[in-house]
């Protein structure tokens, strides 16, 4: 068989998410907050006809709806979501960034209240491309991204 090596197993009822720049694929898990006791399946660097290398997610038991995948565009802005039952695929979309995001990413301004107080943060997105995320409270573009709880 070809490309055997390459081949991840495919899984029954669940979500693939696909065409994740390669080397994301941890931080997109990380941001899902899957339950720990769902089959989790990753594949790093294989090789894309579109992408030269992507990562592949698969999560066994667990189908993934916008609003969750939505947040997963700021590190994988390529990346399109398989919806998988009984071994097909029933539902392909990609991910889209969204306008306003609530909690998820952590101010970079140190005296912001946010940071200063635990406060929730909240953001708008000024551009998508490049991404520009400005934080609501102190009004400063956000100069990397963090994702809250995240270690520091
Ligand atoms: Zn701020």
């Amino acid at each position: 068989m070809k490309n055997r090596e390459l081949k991840v197993k495919p899984i029954q009822n669940g979500t693939v998410i696909d065409h994740i720049k390669s080397g994301k694929a941890l931080d997109v898990y990380n941001i899902l907050k899957i339950p720990d006791d769902l089959p989790v399946m990753l594949a790093m660097n294989v090789p894309s006809k579109k992408m030269g290398k992507k990562d592949i997610l698969k999560i066994e038991g667990l189908e993934l709806g916008s609003d969750d995948v939505n947040k997963i565009a700021l590190i994988a802005p390529d990346a399109t979501i398989n919806i998988i039952r009984n071994g097909e695929v029933v539902e392909k979309f990609k991910v889209n960034i969204p306008d306003y995001i609530e909690g998820l990413l952590k101010c970079t301004n140190p005296n912001c209240i946010t940071n200063r107080e635990n406060v929730e943060g909240k953001f708008v997105i000024e551009s998508k491309n490049p991404l520009k995320i400005r934080c609501k409270y102190c009004e400063k573009f956000l100069s990397a991204i963090i994702y809250d709880g995240s270690p520091p």
